[in-house]
């Protein structure tokens, strides 16, 4: 895959984040939100479920605050103060209609012009296979897009007096192995180590490795990953739908 990427568009306000757990963010997407927030955009994210299955030596109740705390101070290292959580289950969270609704309803209430999820394909890089949650969350934000705008799909949300939401122009996948964008990861690159680095209870429980140079060394490889079709420039790569 050679095709050169295009800069995302940068004309638009507010970004909603939407994926399955923390720590989805600030494996590469926090970079792009480093710089979208120097620029003076606002960008939430909202996060499925708190990650409370994801480490083997800690019971999910007392592993969710914990997760949630580090996933408020990763977002806050690149300038994110609104992180909400829906409650699915980790680990189980099902696409459906309860979980359309629920994102559908954020996009309503944060009325924003960019979506941002995380790989809803089966695999990572064609080889690796993907998790359910991940292809659950993925799939249901770009089919949230349009509930979002059509009154008439989730009629409870009108009850609740959220108005239908047409504003969104694209959606951009990050982590897909069909990538058409990318945003220079330059600015925020330091910020987006630190970023992960805030993820420490999860890092250590993952990788016996230093934990900054774990960070660093897989931000780095990322970025440059994509580099060749950047114009030589470190970068996130998105696969962006126009709405
Ligand atoms: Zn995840």
């Amino acid at each position: 895959m050679t095709q050169r990427l295009e800069p995302l568009p940068t004309d638009w306000r507010r970004a909603l984040a939407v994926v399955a757990h923390p720590d989805d963010l600030e494996y590469g997407t926090a970079a792009a939100v480093a710089a979208w927030t120097d620029g003076g955009r606002e960008v939430a994210y909202l996060l499925a479920s708190r990650g409370e299955a994801g480490i083997d030596t800690l019971p999910p109740e007392e592993c969710a605050p914990v997760r949630e705390r580090e996933q408020r101070a990763g977002a806050a290292v690149v300038g994110v103060r609104t992180v909400e959580f829906l409650d699915h289950r980790d680990g189980v969270i099902e696409y459906g209609l309860d979980l359309r609704r629920d994102i559908a309803a954020a996009i309503r209430r944060h009325r924003p012009e960019l979506v941002v999820t995380l790989n809803h394909r089966d695999t990572w890089g064609q080889t690796a296979w993907n998790t359910p949650d991940h292809r659950a969350v993925g799939r249901a934000a770009l089919d949230a897009v349009a509930d979002a705008g059509n009154r008439w799909i989730f009629p409870e949300l009108l009850r609740q007096g959220l108005q239908p939401w047409h504003g969104v122009r694209w959606t951009a996948v990050a982590g897909s192995d069909r990538p058409t964008h990318a945003v220079d990861a330059t600015a925020g690159f330091e910020r987006s180590v630190r970023s992960l680095l805030e993820h420490r209870t999860y890092i250590e429980a993952l990788t016996a490795e230093d934990p900054e140079r774990y960070c660093r060394t897989l931000l780095t490889d990322l970025a440059q990953s994509a580099s060749e079709r950047f114009g030589g420039r470190p970068a996130v790569t998105f696969e962006v739908l126009a709405h």
